[in-house]
This record gives structure tokens, sequence and C-alpha cells, in this order.
């Protein structure tokens, strides 16, 4: 458990008034509702590939007669949207073991974290206490290989008829198969573990607990999270779940979806594969710079409550890999002149989205690294120096322009008879305005009149010049 110098609450909840976020407690509640339906709708229009409702009438069943309700447990069974398969045989069973498979895939990596070869590094100082950092084990990208040489290889399984284990990747079958009834225990289990979280951050006396995330509004702290960094011991709960079970299910979902494309058409398209490469290179290039994660909001700002749990557990692998689902069954057949102006496209993204992030990333760890003497910086009172030139004098939030530009891409390789793929654009568009009102507030209170001085020296936010 967490043991440093803790932040008395009484303190925080004395404060003037509590700033609150995402709408307060009524937006708060009314995301952590909805959030986990649109991963399970998403999922059902990216099968049928296209805006559809109609599940809706088939759930609440019979309207001339609703003076009878359905139970619950019949609503799911019979319900597309929530579990498709529930009907193919006893539904609570295939639900366990669902979930047995999600606890198992959570636990291997658990296993990989603890066992494989790491480098131990310091995270930022916690609130600002110089004094007080925590140690990281770095060993998300081998994890990574070592999970995708596991699925390569496949694993053994027990063939009644031969009597003999033969090796199988039917796993991934499986993963496309029961690809909702996944997304539905890991939405369960996502909301049972940040209860469990939220209820531990008040044992104890010396939890150190985020600021944004002490309000004393239940359904509010649940979902921003009271504690800041959740350990058991060295296991850090939050830096683990940011890039490990969530990231690299993301890719194994996306394999599952290329093989069942493959098993149904014979081969697998220019799509599916520009698709897979473009979230493989994202998801890589995540843990390949795992040690940049320390530094960011996440980690240094934010909770660990339902937001980001849900956020990295259920939401990420399964609304990410949408792309890659729909592509499956309506692949847009797109020219190869296509395909190349969409990969010039992403290639662009990249350059801007590791560019920027690398040069600070860089910067913040070696302010006087001599690779960087070239760049021109501001002096702040707070003692960090913000680039002024560089990537980050072009736009003081260029990194997400180049991360948008890449995810439009993932979009684009569907094509355009369907609106469902472009979902993400949307909505990561969405996340990244507010993404960096939310920074842009936090830094103005950071660094003062600095910031301003900063802002005046670099006005646009998102593309140089225009915005
Ligand atoms: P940033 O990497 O933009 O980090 C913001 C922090 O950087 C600021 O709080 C400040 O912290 C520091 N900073 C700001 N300006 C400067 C400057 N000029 N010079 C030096 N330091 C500066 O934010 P995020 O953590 O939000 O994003 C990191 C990446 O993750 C982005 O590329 C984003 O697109 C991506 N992302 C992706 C998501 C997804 O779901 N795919 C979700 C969220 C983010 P300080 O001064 O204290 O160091």
């Amino acid at each position: 458990m967490t043991v440093a110098t803790a932040v008395p609450r009484q303190q925080n909840r004395a404060a003037a008034a509590f700033e609150y976020e995402f709408g307060g407690p009524i937006g708060a509640t009314l995301t952590t509702l909805a959030l986990p339906l649109v991963v399970l709708v998403l999922a059902h229009w990216s099968d049928v590939g296209r805006v559809d409702f109609a599940f809706l009438s088939a759930s609440l069943g019979d309207t001339t007669n609703s003076h009878d309700p359905k139970p619950f447990w019949q609503i799911i069974r019979q319900n597309s949207v929530l579990c498709p398969r529930c009907n193919d045989s006893d539904s609570v069973s295939l639900l366990l073991r669902c979930a047995l498979g999600v606890v198992a895939w959570f636990l291997f990596q658990v296993l990989l974290e603890r066992f494989l070869p790491c480098e131990l590094v310091q995270g930022s100082p916690v609130k600002g206490d110089a004094k007080n950092r925590l140690t990281y084990r770095i060993n998300g990208h081998l994890a990574f290989w070592v999970t995708l040489l596991l699925v390569h290889a496949a694993w053994p399984v027990w063939d009644a008829n031969a009597a003999l284990y033969q090796f199988t990747t039917a796993p991934l079958a499986t993963l496309y198969k029961y690809y909702t009834e996944l997304a539905f225990v890991t939405i369960l289990l996502s909301a049972m573990a940040s209860t469990g979280l939220y209820l531990d951050s008040f044992r104890g006396q010396h939890k150190i607990l985020a600021d944004g995330g002490d309000s004393g509004n239940v359904l509010y702290d649940f979902f921003i999270g009271r504690e800041l960094n959740p350990r058991i011991g060295t296991f850090d709960w939050k830096e683990f779940c940011e890039l490990r079970p969530g990231l690299i299910g993301w890719v194994l979902l996306n394999i599952a979806c290329a093989k069942q494309q493959y098993s149904v058409l014979g081969y697998v398209t220019g799509s599916m594969i520009l698709v897979n490469v473009f979230h493989g290179i994202y998801v890589w290039d995540a843990l390949y710079q795992e040690r940049a994660i320390l530094t960011t909001m996440d980690i240094t700002t934010d909770g660990f409550g339902f937001m980001l749990l849900f956020g990295d557990l259920a939401w990420v692998p399964f609304t990410y890999s949408l792309q890659a689902r729909y592509l499956v069954k309506h692949d847009p057949n797109l020219s190869a002149v296509a395909l190349a102006g969409i990969v010039a496209l992403h290639i662009l993204g990249y350059l801007i989205f590791r560019g920027a992030n690398g040069q600070k990333d860089a910067f913040r760890r070696n302010p006087t690294d001599p690779a960087l003497s070239h760049l021109t910086f501001l002096q702040t009172k707070r003692g960090t120096k913000l680039l002024t030139s560089g990537w980050w004098g072009m736009a003081r939030k260029i990194n997400y322009t180049g991360d948008w530009i890449m995810g439009l891409t993932w979009c684009m390789v569907c094509g355009f008879d369907s609106a469902v793929p472009y979902f993400y654009a949307v909505y990561f568009f969405i996340l990244l305005v507010h993404r960096s009102i939310r920074d842009d507030h936090m830094c103005s209170v950071k660094y003062g009149d600095d910031w301003e001085t900063y802002k005046s020296i670099v006005p646009h936010r998102f593309v140089p010049g225009v915005v």
C-alpha cells in the first residue's frame, strides 16, 4: 500500500469550493452508466455495419403488453447487444467462462509484469513532492512481444477424438466469437474492481489521494478515483492497467478479426492488414515508450477510479478494435492508390505524434541534453522549463493533432459506406479537445503568469497558424 506523506483529507475538503470536472456528480454518474452501453452498442453496430436501433425493441419485448416487463436476466439473454450468444448454451455458464477468461488474461499479464526482466524507473514527484517518487517496473515492451510470441505459437488443447493434445490458435477464434460477451463481463469486472479500489482508498491513514477525486461525493469520487497511485507492494494498478491488459488485448482482438476474415474469405484484405498494422504500431509505440507514461496526466494527476479502469480495460480494447471488427464483414475493397494515400497520411500523423511526444519526454528527462540545445525555452518560476520552439513552438498540443490524424486514418481504411467506423474520430476529437482544456487549466494553475507568457509565444493550440 502507498505509504508517504499524506495530504490531509479534511484539508482538501475544506478547500473553498471543489472544482468539479466532467459535469460534476451528475455528469460523472451519467457517463458511468452510458459508456458501458456505448461499448456494447458499438460492438453490435460494427458487426451489422450500420447504425441500427432495432435491438432496442427486441430487448424491451412486446411493447403492447407493457404491464408485463421481462425479468432483467431474460433481457440479457434475448438481447443481441448484451449477450448475442446467450441463447446458444447455458448463459450463466457462458458468461462465467468469459469472466474466467478475462481474469486469467489479467493474471497472465500480472505474471509477465512480475517475472519478466525489467528496468526500475523513478516516476515524477508525487504531487510535486521531489522527495517522494514511486518506482515502476518497466517491462511492458517485453510483455507485448512475449504475449504475441505465445499467441503465434498457439497452445495445446485436448482433442478427445484423436486422444492427444493438438496445437491450435482456437482461442483467437473464441475472442472473435464471444467478443460481446467478453466486453460485457469486462465491464462488470471493471465496475467491481473500481468499487474495490474506491473502498480500499478509505483504509489506512497514509493514502495519497488525487486532488480531483476527493470531493466527498461518492459517485463522483468513484468515477474519478480517490487514490492517486493504488499499489500492492510494488505493483502499481494504474500504470499496469494503462498499458498492458487493455492495450495488448486490443491487438489480440484485432488479430482475431483478421483471422476470422481469413477463415471466411481465404485471404486478409488490404484494409484489414493496414488497420492491424496501424493499431499494432500504436500499441507497440506506447509500450516501447513505456516510461513516457510516467509524466502524463493520467499517472501524475488523475486518481484511479472507474474512468481510467473501465477506460483501460473495457473501453480501449473493445471500442478501439471497432474498425477491425467492422472490416470482417464489410470490407470496402479500397484501391491500392487509396490505401497508399491513407498510409502517407498515417505516416504524417505518426511523425507529428512521435516527434512531439519524444521531444518533450527527452526534454523533461534531461533539459540540458546536447541533442536539444538548439531548442528555445521559457524558464518558469515553478522551476521547470517550457519549450518554445521545435514541435512545442508550433502549437501547444500538436501531439494531439498527430494522434488524431492517425485515428482518422484508422477510420478511413474502412471506406465511406458506413458512419460506424468513424465513431472513433469523432469521439477522439471530443476527448482531445476536452483533455486539452483540462491540461490548459492545470498548467495555468501550475505555472500562473508564465503559462500566459507561453501562450502568447505559442498562440495556437492544435494547428500552427490556424487554431
Ligand atoms: P501531454 O503529453 O501533452 O502533456 C501535457 C504536459 O506537458 C503539461 O501538463 C505540461 O506538464 C507539459 N508541457 C506542456 N507544454 C509544454 C512545453 N511547451 N514544454 C515542455 N513541457 C510542456 O499530454 P497527455 O498526457 O494528455 O498526452 C500524451 C499523449 O497521449 C498525446 O499524444 C495524446 O494524444 C495521447 N493520448 C492518447 C489517448 C488515447 O486514448 N489514444 C488518451 C489520452 C492521451 P509539466 O510542465 O508539468 O511537465
